[in-house]
């Protein structure tokens, strides 16, 4: 049953669009229960009617024309109950309702489960059998279990399938596709889609712009791989017997020009890019051997897919060298990456889309820093196709337009207004203190990563770096950097700062931050090798992280250290013990410098119930709200199925943060925070309520936080904080504060979604 179930899945999510999927839904469930019927009704959002949308075994003439209402018929019913139903003989039900002309008079036994995505009806999905018997219960399981499984494809093949048909017609009908707030702010540009590395299935279609040119390119890629697939066959040499040998003909028979080769030049001839003509022929092939009930013939697709693979890495090679960039683009990709932002020049970025990730994946948190509007987990978009087209993106709410209505454009354009005039308002704060309206001073410290990062945070009066994520220097590299190159890297931080003070955090790579270089593949990352966990695994990393630190200190004196991701004290004395061992050492190699002050990051529960302990034995502790919030709410900070879960204001999120300021309180060390929450300016009043002594944020939302500071008093901060602090849901407490910022005369932090 299970392989049955996998096969399936498997053939519905290769499909072309909704239709094709729903076809071979009820073609496979049909065979696969060995029953007579098997159809299935989908919703119609505007009229609430359930639509007969494909058939084995009923009048297939009237696909798309007979339907039933919620509640109307065993098919409503079962929209209804939103749980099985089934039945010996259909017509004997009080519900039931014969649609003339299906053909269903013949058929007693039914069978109707509902197909439920994220707690909403999409559809029912029916069996049907001439002979009178209630289905037994293992065709009740296996029909639930098909629904259950299909119901995320056909949900995702509805709404890309909607717009995949209106790129293609290009009616200009508007489409609204939602994701998750990435980076705030609006653009309007036009995209351009990177694509994965060598990914066939994620090659948008694009018009050749030379033919000639695409073709030679193909040629030439097609022949680096069949000299790298001689070189392997050759270096084996005797160790392969002749029949062994004989595969890598098969292998180079696959690429021969008469087969495969001649119709990827047919394509490029017909006017597609080489890319995409390739990767079309290939998947078009390899979904024929994958069809093939022959195990061996199946195997073939493996090939195939490698080879194509292979041709494709080069064509891209050769057309990386090429790619411009128009004026507003909007970068779009599967999932990006912090080098793919490298990439394009900035003054060219106007947004980013990523159909994977979520609001706290590292891309988003580097995009705000950047201040580049961004949605992430667009997972429904067709993004592939999207090249070149005009979008706007709404980084607020998290959704994507396409084909905006007029009115919608303008309101879009007017927002953009907006902003720009309130970024020249707050411009006018840059030189003022953030202080309340009752004289308390809050410094408010900025997040870096990237060298940009510090001009920008310069000019918006940042008074501090609260957090250097080491990191990025590494992700964006091919090998570790050596000790020297770190040196560098860190000497032009403290410098740019000095005197005040710059808080490196060591390296905290695992979770969704791999170096391309150090790959750790994991089952479950952010429960695993994280952090300080790898790097005191590996001293010989620490220790010249640490060193290079110490040394690019000499003469500035403005260095902090911070260790992430720590969960208990020995790793804190274990990282301890390193940094006071290298301090050692350095001195006797004759770099001058004092111990920095040494930090801690709160970034999980353990740390929050020991924070009194950990307090005792370092200078300062930094909240990582961002990793804190992941951990309480066991929610992954990078996944946007679950992202609406990630309330960083949930009341158990909001106690933490009062228990940890409250301990640094008592051991006498200053609690500061780093995480997203200090740049929102509806949490950052509640912090400054908390005791919080530095607010550490990117440097986008520093001017907004201080323009929201500035409109308070401290006193009515701790009364909101009073009042939300016995509120028992996330939802009113982010209401409280909205209606908290208008009263004080804030109501351009707050934005509502546009349609
Ligand atoms: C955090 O977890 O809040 C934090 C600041 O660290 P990062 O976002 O880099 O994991
Ligand atoms: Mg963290």
């Amino acid at each position: 049953m299970l392989e049955t179930l996998r096969h399936i899945v498997q053939e519905v999510n290769a499909a072309e669009g909704l239709d094709d999927a729903l076809q071979i839904i009820v073609r496979r469930v049909r065979d696969a229960m060995g029953t007579e019927v098997c159809s299935v009704y989908m919703r119609d959002p505007s009229t609430g009617c359930y639509v007969f949308r494909a058939t084995e075994g009923l009048n297939p003439d009237l696909v798309g024309q007979a339907s039933l209402a919620a509640g109307e018929g065993l098919v409503g019913m079962v929209a209804v109950r939103e749980e099985p139903v089934n039945l010996e003989n259909a017509a004997n039900h009080p519900s039931f309702q014969l649609l003339p002309g299906i053909g269903e008079e013949q058929y007693h036994a039914f069978l109707g489960v509902p197909i439920i995505h994220q707690r909403v009806v999409l559809g029912v999905l029916v069996a049907q059998q001439a002979q009178q018997r209630r289905f037994d219960e293992s065709d009740e399981a296996f029909l639930v279990t098909m629904s259950a499984q299909l119901a995320g494809v056909i949900a995702h093949a509805q709404v890309t399938g909607a717009v995949q048909d209106e790129i293609l017609a290009g009616a200009g009908t508007p489409a609204k596709i939602s994701g998750v707030p990435g980076a705030p702010g609006i653009a309007i540009g036009t995209a351009v889609v990177v694509s994965p590395i060598a990914d066939m299935y994620a090659v948008p279609p694009r018009k050749a712009q030379n033919r000639r040119q695409e073709v030679r390119a193909f040629g030439e890629a097609l022949q680096c791989v069949v000299k790298d697939i001689q070189a392997v066959a050759d270096s084996l040499g005797t160790e392969l017997s002749p029949e062994d040998h004989a595969l890598f003909d098969v292998y180079l028979g696959i690429l021969d020009d008469s087969t495969i080769g001649a119709e990827v030049v047919g394509l490029i001839k017909a006017g597609e890019w080489a890319q995409g003509a390739l990767s079309q022929v290939m998947i078009e092939h390899i979904r024929h051997f994958e069809r093939m009930e022959h195990s061996y013939l199946k195997e073939r697709a493996v090939d195939v897919k490698d080879l194509g693979t292979r041709v494709l890495a080069y064509l891209q090679a050769s057309d990386k060298e090429e790619q411009t960039y128009p004026d507003q683009t909007i970068l779009v990709g599967e999932e990006l990456t912090a080098s793919s932002l490298g990439e394009i020049p900035r003054e060219k970025l106007a947004g980013l889309i990523s159909v994977r990730g979520s609001g706290n994946s590292h891309v988003a948190i580097l995009a705000r820093a950047m201040g580049v509007p961004t949605v992430m987990g667009a997972v429904d978009l067709p993004y592939t196709m999207l090249q070149d087209r005009e979008l706007v993106i709404d980084g607020y709410n998290g959704t994507v337009h396409l084909n905006p209505p007029p009115q919608v454009k303008q309101r879009f354009q007017e927002i953009v207004d907006q902003d720009r005039a309130l970024t020249r308002d707050l411009e006018s704060l840059r030189d003022k203190p953030c202080e309340t309206l009752d004289g308390h001073r809050m410094p408010l410290w900025v997040n870096t990563g990237l060298m940009a990062d510090v001009t920008r945070s310069l000019e918006w009066g940042a008074e501090g770096v609260g957090l250097f994520r080491t990191e990025i220097p590494f992700l964006l590299r091919d090998r570790f950097p050596s000790e020297e190159e770190q040196r560098q890297i860190y000497r032009n931080q403290l410098e740019a700062f000095a005197p005040k003070p710059v808080t490196m955090r060591t390296l905290d790579i695992g979770g969704d931050k791999a170096l391309p270089y150090f790959p750790i593949e994991e089952d479950n990352p952010f429960l695993g090798w994280r952090g300080i966990r790898v790097t005191l695994d590996h001293p010989e990393i620490f220790l010249a992280q640490i060193r290079a630190m110490l040394k690019a200190n000499e003469g500035l004196g403005n260095l902090r250290i911070m260790l992430p991701m720590i969960c208990n004290i020995s790793e804190l004395e274990e990282a301890l013990d390193l940094i006071h061992r290298s301090h050692r050492e350095l001195l006797q190699e004759g770099v001058k410098g004092e111990l920095p002050p040494i930090g801690v990051m709160v970034e999980v529960p353990a740390a929050v119930y020991q924070a009194r302990a950990m307090a005792r034995r370092v200078d300062f502790m930094s909240v990582g709200s961002n990793d804190l919030t992941q951990y309480l709410l066991a929610v992954d900070r990078n996944n946007p199925r679950v992202a609406d879960l990630y309330h960083s204001l949930h009341p158990a999120v909001l106690q933490a943060l009062t228990d940890v300021a409250a301990a640094g309180e008592a051991e006498g060390i200053p609690v500061t925070i780093c995480g997203e929450l200090a740049g929102d300016p509806e949490g950052a009043v509640l912090l400054l309520a908390m005791g919080y002594k530095v607010l550490s944020m990117n440097a986008t939302s520093l001017p907004k936080v201080k323009k929201a500071l500035r409109n308070v008093n401290l006193g009515e901060a701790r009364e909101l904080l009073n009042e939300v602090m016995v509120m028992d849901r996330a939802s009113e407490i982010h209401q409280r504060l909205e209606q908290f910022l208008a009263e004080h005369g804030m109501e351009q932090f707050i934005h509502n979604p546009i349609d």
